[in-house]
């Protein structure tokens, strides 16, 4: 978290087929064989509730008897909002890919079917891995800045760009029902 946070101002349109990789020289090449893959790219990717933008690493692709592996690390931003002043901050993540993609007519090698595939195309769609890398990536507790001051529980006013009228008689809600249980006796 430290520095490098940008605020969100808007969102381009997404460009979600960058996410998916023609694999079909990989699979004319023996177990074995593999090939690095460059990722540089400053769009925005929209997966399901996911938004992510600037994409930059390499991934190494390997083919194996099952599928494809791949592993590598990319450096992006995730969409998300600060916990206290809720404002859209674009987070700096690694995301740490390391996966087999099974062949379509490899038999499921465990019991739970495998969500990772390459697909008859020959094309891996890394949509739905960088969605699930991308989500353990951003911590619970996002700030804008280590020492945001966090908005008005009455008024809304967002403390970090000003103050309001109501700060004086403001109670914290926790502060307010145990005074409430002292009162009771
Ligand atoms: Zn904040
Ligand atoms: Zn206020």
């Amino acid at each position: 978290m430290r520095g490098g946070v940008s605020i969100v101002t808007d969102l381009p349109r997404s460009d979600n087929r960058l996410l998916r990789l023609n694999v079909g020289f990989l699979l004319k090449e023996g177990p074995g064989y593999s090939r690095e893959f460059d990722f540089d790219q400053d769009g925005t990717f929209i997966v399901e509730d996911v938004v992510i933008s600037r994409l930059r690493g390499v991934l190494r692709l390997t083919r194996t008897r099952q599928g494809i592996v791949i592993q590598g690390t990319l450096r992006t931003q995730i969409a998300t909002e600060c916990v206290r002043c809720l404002i859209p901050i674009a987070l700096p993540c690694d995301i740490e890919l390391s996966e087999l993609f099974v062949y379509p007519a490899t038999p499921a090698a465990s019991p739970a079917p495998n969500p990772y595939f390459v697909d008859d195309g020959g094309f891996i769609d890394l949509q739905p891995i960088i969605r699930e890398e991308g989500i353990l990536a951003v911590p619970i507790q996002t700030l804008c800045s280590p020492d945001c001051k966090g908005l008005c529980s009455q008024c809304g006013q967002n403390f970090n760009e000003g103050t309001c009228d109501c700060a004086e008689e403001d109670i914290e809600p926790r502060l307010a029902s145990l005074r409430a249980l002292l009162e009771e006796d």
